[in-house]
C-alpha cells in the first residue's frame, strides 16, 4: 500500500472578489513505502499548494488525501515537513530548536535529547548543539531544520524547496547530505522543486507538473545511478 496517495485532487481559491482561481485539477499521485519522490514543476503549478494540503494546513475542495490507508485529517507527527525557509528559533540553541517538536507534544525533550545528537550527527552538525542559529550559515541552518522534521521519526519526510533560500555551492552539498541521510535511515520521502537537476539527484521516480490548472503531466521513474 502507498503512504500517500492523492485522489482526483482540486483545490479552488476564492478571490476576495469572489473569483475562483483552479490552482489544482484532479491531481491522482501516490507516494510507495521507501520510496523518494519528486514533485517538479514550474512557478505556480501548485506544488505549495499540494505540500500544504498533505501537511493538513489547507483543505482540498475536491477529492481526498489517503495517508497510510487512511483520510488525513489533522496533521500528524508521523510526517515531517521541511519547508523554504528554516525559520529556527533564534532565542534558541540548535539542539533546543530540534528538540522543539518534542516540547509542543507536552513530551519530555531530556528524553529526546540523545536522539537529536545523533540526527545532528548524521548531518555533520557535531559539536554545534550549544551554538546559536545566528551562528550558523543557512545551508547548517536548513539541516536543523530537517533534524527538526525528524526527531518524531516520521513515516514521511516532505520538503518544499528546501534549497530555495541557498547559494548553488551549497544546495549541491545539501543535496548530497539529504541523499546520505535518505538512504541510512530509508524516508520515505516527497521533495518538492522546480529544478530539474536536484530532482533527479535525488528521486526514484520524477512527477512533472504543469501550471494553469495544476495537473501532472508525467510520472518517470529514475535509473540513472546514484552519485
Ligand atoms: P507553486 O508552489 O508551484 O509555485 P502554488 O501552490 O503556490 O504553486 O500556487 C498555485 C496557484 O494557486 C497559483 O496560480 C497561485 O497564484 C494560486 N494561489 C496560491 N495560493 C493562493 C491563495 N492563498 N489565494 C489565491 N490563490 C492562490
Ligand atoms: P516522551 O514522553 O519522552 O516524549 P514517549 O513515550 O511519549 O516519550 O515517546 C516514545 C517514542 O515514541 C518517542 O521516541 C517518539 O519519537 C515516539 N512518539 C511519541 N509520540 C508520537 C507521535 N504522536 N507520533 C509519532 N511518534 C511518536
Amino acid at each position: 500500500d502507498p503512504i500517500l496517495q492523492f485522489r482526483n485532487l482540486s483545490m479552488d481559491y476564492t478571490g476576495r472578489s469572489g473569483r475562483v482561481t483552479r490552482a489544482l485539477d484532479g491531481i491522482d499521485a501516490s507516494v510507495g513505502r521507501d520510496e523518494f519522490v519528486t514533485l517538479l514543476g514550474p512557478s505556480g503549478c501548485g506544488k505549495s499548494t499540494l505540500m500544504k494540503i498533505a501537511a493538513s494546513v489547507v483543505r482540498a475542495t475536491g477529492g481526498e488525501v489517503l495517508f497510510e490507508g487512511r483520510p488525513l485529517a489533522k496533521p500528524t507527527s508521523r510526517i515531517g515537513m521541511v519547508f523554504q525557509q528554516p525559520i529556527l528559533m533564534p532565542w534558541r540553541s540548535v539542539l533546543d530548536n530540534v528538540l522543539f517538536p518534542i516540547e509542543m507534544m507536552g513530551r519530555s525533550p531530556r528524553k529526546h535529547a540523545e536522539q537529536a545528537r545523533e540526527l545532528l550527527e548524521l548531518v555533520g552538525l557535531k559539536g554545534f548543539e550549544s551554538a546559536m542559529p545566528s551562528e550558523l550559515s543557512g545551508g547548517m541552518q536548513q539541516r536543523v531544520a530537517i533534524c527538526r522534521a525528524l526527531i518524531y521519526d516520521p513515516v514521511l519526510l516532505m520538503m518544499d524547496e528546501p534549497f530555495a533560500a541557498l547559494d548553488a555551492m551549497t544546495r549541491e552539498d545539501l543535496g548530497i547530505e539529504l541523499l546520505r541521510i535518505w538512504s541510512e535511515r530509508r524516508k520515505t520521502v516527497l521533495f518538492v522543486t522546480h529544478s530539474i537537476q536536484e530532482g533527479i539527484l535525488l528521486a526514484d521516480r520524477v512527477l512533472v507538473m504543469t501550471a494553469r490548472p495544476g495537473r501532472i503531466a508525467a510520472s518517470i521513474p529514475i535509473t540513472l545511478p546514484r552519485p
